[in-house]
């Protein structure tokens, strides 16, 4: 059961670190769309994976309306739509990152 907890922390200061490097360049007036793109995907993979995992730990109580875990999983899910999705974060990465054709 330790596993999956310590891998989604491991997950979220990957995200954190990403956060905080965007942010540094955003404060010294340096271009951080790509940064910041890449924080917001991580962190919501990260708060995705953490959820998934609180779920399984729960098992069947975890579905349980009584106990938020299915509220929280829920709401975890929306990161990956909103307020920007995980596709469109990863046509900025291939367009203005790795350089690849726009796609239509
Ligand atoms: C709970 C909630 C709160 C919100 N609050 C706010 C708010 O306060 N302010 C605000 O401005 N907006 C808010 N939104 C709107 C939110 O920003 C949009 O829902 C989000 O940007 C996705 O846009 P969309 O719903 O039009 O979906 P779409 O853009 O139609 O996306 C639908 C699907 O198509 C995919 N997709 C879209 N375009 C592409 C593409 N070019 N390439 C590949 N895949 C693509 C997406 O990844 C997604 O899977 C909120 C949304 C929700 C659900």
């Amino acid at each position: 059961m330790q596993f999956p907890i310590a891998e989604a922390c491991v997950e979220i200061e990957a995200a954190k670190l990403m956060r905080h490097r965007a942010c540094a360049l955003y404060d010294a007036g340096q271009p951080c769309a790509a940064e910041a793109n890449m924080a917001k995907y991580l962190a919501a993979k990260a708060s995705w994976e953490a959820a998934n995992v609180c779920l399984q730990v729960h098992g069947g109580f975890g579905f349980a309306c009584e106990y938020d875990i299915e509220r929280k999983f829920r709401e975890t899910r929306l990161y990956q739509v909103a307020p920007i999705s995980t596709n469109l974060i990863l046509s900025y990465v291939a367009e203005h990152v790795l350089g690849l054709p726009r796609s239509f």
